[in-house]
């Protein structure tokens, strides 16, 4: 059940009342902090009629809505379901695809790499920068990261007004992340389906305004089961998420995983969230990432999360064969704009 106030939020006597009414059906309520306006999700077994008109009936309510949904935040019919993501000057998917670029690993040895990589993407039109610091890699032996990197992506935060996307795997992590004020948390597909991590994640960052980067799972996972992850994290009450298809397994032979973009219409009727493709490791080769690219924005894509490099052969991680360059990059959004003018003509 969730509760949406007259006002932009209800003040603590409010709450109060609320929560005294909630507790006698052993509910609690939770302060999910949107944009502009907060709604409150009513948490435990919500389905009492009684409750639900005691609260309706309170003055200060504009609206209690009771949708029957194994994600009823992330539902599309749900409260949320004007919710915008911002992400520092961007409201995701308003007027342009939303463009996250960036290295995949972040060389802690070479920072003018990174640094000279961002100044670069900022010219050819990126909205947010991304960059490993840590890095959950298949072979145990090779760069797992290191916390030098995070100075790294703040100077180049810095430097260009960028705001910037880095995956974390773990509490420290996550505390690491969270002190750097780190403006998208990437959840990666390892941890797609890691609900404790998704529940931290979801605690630690309510209120702070830092959106979410949530990848598929790898393996080939229902739309719905996509969402019901993402769910975790508004549950613990961060609304701004954005989900990323980035490919599963098995591969398409010659790709490095299958290409998924178009669960994106799917998944955009079912839920309010920003959907962000992630071509670099669906197709997992630098050729291929301006198809995968027009492709997911052609399937109704809010954004993509590409890998780019000002030098690719001088990246380490899955820059050399993936990164695109930010010359490729420039004419990649343009490309990208087109036929997102093109697919509002259609609707019109
Ligand atoms: C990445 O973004 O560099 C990454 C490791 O992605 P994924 O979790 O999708 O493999
Ligand atoms: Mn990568």
């Amino acid at each position: 059940m969730m509760i949406i106030p007259k006002a932009s939020k209800l003040d603590s006597k409010q709450i109060k009342e609320i929560e005294k009414i909630v507790s006698e059906f052993d509910c609690n309520i939770l302060e999910i902090q949107g944009h502009n306006q907060c709604v409150y999700a009513i948490l435990g077994d919500e389905t009492h009629a009684l409750m639900f008109k005691r609260i309706a009936g309170l003055s200060y309510i504009r609206k209690v809505d009771a949708i029957e949904s194994p994600y009823k935040l992330m539902d599309r019919r749900s409260a949320l379901s004007d919710h915008q993501v911002q992400v520092g000057i961007s409201t995701v998917g308003k007027d342009s695809p939303f463009i996250i670029g960036g290295p995949c690993t972040i060389d802690p040895n070479e920072p003018s790499l990174y640094i000279d990589t961002a100044h670069a993407l900022k010219e050819a039109g990126v909205n947010a920068l991304r960059g490993g610091v840590w890095k959950p890699r298949t072979n145990p032996y090779s760069y797992q990261g290191d916390n030098k990197a995070i100075e790294i992506i703040i100077q180049a935060r810095e430097e260009t007004g960028l705001p910037i996307d880095v995956e974390v795997m773990d509490s420290e992590q996550l505390t690491i992340a969270m002190e750097a004020q780190v403006d998208i948390l990437q959840v990666g597909t390892r941890n797609a389906l890691n609900y404790s991590l998704l529940k931290e994640i979801g605690k630690l960052s309510a209120g702070t305004g830092s959106g979410v980067l949530l990848k598929r799972g790898r393996h080939v996972a229902s739309p719905n089961e996509f969402i019901a992850a993402a769910e975790y994290l508004v549950a613990e009450g961060n609304p701004n998420v954005m989900l990323c298809p980035r490919g599963t397994t098995p591969a398409l032979d010659g790709y490095r995983n299958h290409p998924d973009e178009s669960i994106t219409p799917l998944l955009k009727n079912r839920t309010w969230a920003p959907v962000i493709v992630d071509p670099s490791h669906s197709v997992g080769h630098a050729e291929y990432v301006l198809a995968c690219s027009l492709s997911a924005i052609a399937y109704g894509a809010d954004g993509l999360c590409i890998e780019s490099h000002i030098d690719p052969a001088r990246g380490i991680g899955d820059d050399p064969k993936q990164a695109i360059t930010p010359k490729r990059m420039k004419e990649l959004i343009a490309s990208c704009r087109e036929i997102w003018a093109h697919r509002y003509q259609v609707k019109d």
